[in-house]
């Protein structure tokens, strides 16, 4: 069995796209600029943010973030992301997601420029991303075809079985592996919550991706012998034994299942860091208007 130690590749992809935006600096060029809106005070979120501001100080980007009460409205969060679409300054920017209830996710994400939507949210990228054309592939599925080319894992004519069919990962992930080039090539299967006897798709899995966000359900008897396991999964769980007062979880249960794998991602230090540095990878294809034009 070998980890698929997405922590340790995303280190170097940090420290190549560090030398490039350090040579742009030296060149006298702009500096590629991320900017993150939080709205709220969900603590997950708060964190998700600070870990991509860090992750944009390491490699030398500019970074800021946009702090808004969860009592602002949705005409007023429209008009700052229509000032940020108009400011040249900030290359690329995200909407940490989920909002408050009072505001319509899809609303704001479709009036994001997507020339400047480094998540990868917006129908005219996920309508790229289906057609195989130059777009911002969503950053956790991105991250995740990166490390399966990494590790040149084979994919083609593959049985691909995907749990969970999220917007975000489970269903751009499900395509992306089914598409006429590699990583892809599989034959996909995609699960979610009304699929009946889940395991007699995931037992036939040669990869299986799982994000579901319910810590430890895939067990040893749902995985075959010798099958990719990629957990995306992260959920705060209780453990007293934790100076946090708490673990994150992944949605496969690594003790029982690692044995039987020939790769698996650990959690965390696996989809997760390289969620990040394929987000930050974004932001330096629109530093350098590489995907769009304007
Ligand atoms: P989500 O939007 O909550 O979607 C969950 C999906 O799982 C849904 O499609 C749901 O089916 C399906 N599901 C729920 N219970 C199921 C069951 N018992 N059997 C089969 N399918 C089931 O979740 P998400 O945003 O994709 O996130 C999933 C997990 O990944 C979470 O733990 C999240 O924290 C984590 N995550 C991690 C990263 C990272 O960077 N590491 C990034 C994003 C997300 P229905 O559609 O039928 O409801």
């Amino acid at each position: 069995m070998e980890i698929l130690d997405g922590k340790g590749f995303a280190s170097i992809l940090k420290a190549e796209m560090a030398k490039e935006v350090a040579m742009m600096k030296s060149n006298g060029m702009k500096i590629p600029h991320l900017a993150a809106i939080l709205v709220g005070n969900n603590g997950s979120s708060e964190t998700y943010v600070s870990n991509k501001v860090k992750a944009c100080k390491e490699i030398g980007f500019n970074s800021s973030i946009f702090r808004y009460p969860d009592t602002i409205s949705e005409k007023e969060l429209m008009e700052i992301i229509n000032k940020i679409n108009e400011n040249d300054d900030i290359d690329g920017y995200i909407v940490q997601l989920p909002l408050p209830e009072h505001i319509t996710e899809n609303k704001i994400i479709n009036a994001i420029k997507p020339s400047k939507d480094v998540d990868g949210f917006h129908p005219e990228n996920a309508g790229r991303m289906i057609k195989n054309l130059p777009c911002y592939i969503a950053a956790t599925p991105y991250g995740i075809i990166k490390l399966i080319e990494h590790y040149k894992i084979e994919t083609k004519g593959k049985h691909c079985v995907v749990v969970g069919r999220s917007n975000i990962v489970g269903t751009p992930i499900s395509i992306l592996m089914s598409r006429d080039t590699y990583p892809g090539n599989c034959t996909v299967t995609l699960c979610h919550s009304k699929t009946q006897n889940i395991y007699e798709y995931t037992r036939e899995a040669d990869i299986l991706i799982v994000a579901l966000g319910k810590p430890g359900f895939i067990k040893a008897d749902m995985v075959k012998e010798g099958a990719v396991i990629v957990d995306v999964g992260l959920t705060r769980v209780e453990d007293n034994t934790k100076k946090s007062g708490f673990a994150l979880k992944g949605d496969v249960d690594y003790n029982e299942v690692a044995p039987k794998c020939s790769f698996i991602t650990p959690v965390p230090g696996g989809v997760g860091p390289m969620t990040i540095v394929a987000l930050l990878e974004n932001s330096l294809k629109a530093a350098r208007k590489e995907v769009y034009n304007s």
